[in-house]
């Protein structure tokens, strides 16, 4: 979720393509001189590890003809076919494994690009913030709500509100009625329906007030526990 929040991709595939762009870049000064050159050639010939892992990488990647010929053309062809097809990959499969999440299922409501999130850009919203945010969007509030230890039979029940409702992330932003005040001040109305919730959590406007709340809501928790 990290991953997707910051518009990031994994930190092998980040390497992976600063490596690939260095290769690119020597590979378009058309420069057979190159040491670089001829250590990457000198690996397709030799069939190297590095040339063995590239190969497999490729192959993983559902393109198992790329870097087979000996064309500083076709390099730079394969190259930036590789990028693309990785680029695309992780994204899916970022996507594909939020879609099966069990435990955190308003992510895959709110998600539904690869941008970076707007609040992480805003260089004028405080980290506290940013935080409260992040932690209400992946579902990761210091809640009671932990569905992921359901088996052993542990309370979720909301303890502000005795109203027999889980005390979760939805619970607090839209129905908690110990948070009436703070959520008619900030976010403008004394309840949410959950797919108002959910629209509040995309981000999309105000999330200024959105931590706002979550800053004042996590205030009155502390005090009042
Ligand atoms: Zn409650």
């Amino acid at each position: 979720m990290l991953l997707l929040e910051c518009g990031r991709h994994s930190i092998f595939l980040t390497g992976f393509k600063l490596h690939l762009k260095y290769l690119l870049q020597v590979f378009k000064q058309n420069n057979k001189n190159r040491y670089t050159f001829n250590c990457f050639e000198h690996s397709i010939r030799e069939k190297n590890s590095f040339y063995t892992n590239l190969i497999n990488i490729c192959k993983e990647a559902g393109l198992p003809t790329l870097f087979k010929t000996l064309s500083l053309k076709e390099y730079i062809k394969d190259s930036e076919t590789l990028l693309l097809r990785l680029h695309e990959q992780e994204k899916q499969l970022l996507f594909a494994a939020v879609s099966k999440a069990q435990f955190h299922t308003i992510y895959k409501e709110i998600k539904s690009d690869f941008l970076m999130e707007d609040y992480l850009g805003d260089i004028q919203l405080p980290f506290d913030y940013m935080k409260l945010i992040f932690a209400a969007r992946t579902e990761m509030l210091p809640i009671k709500y932990k569905p992921w230890l359901k088996g052993s039979n542990i309370d979720f029940m909301c303890t502000f509100c005795y109203s027999g409702e889980s005390d979760s992330v939805i619970h607090i932003l839209c129905s908690c009625i110990s948070f009436i005040a703070e959520r008619k001040q900030f976010l403008g109305q004394n309840f949410f329906n959950h797919y108002e919730g959910l629209t509040i959590l995309k981000c999309h406007t105000n999330y200024v007030n959105l931590a706002k709340f979550l800053k004042e809501v996590f205030k009155v928790r502390k005090v009042t526990k």
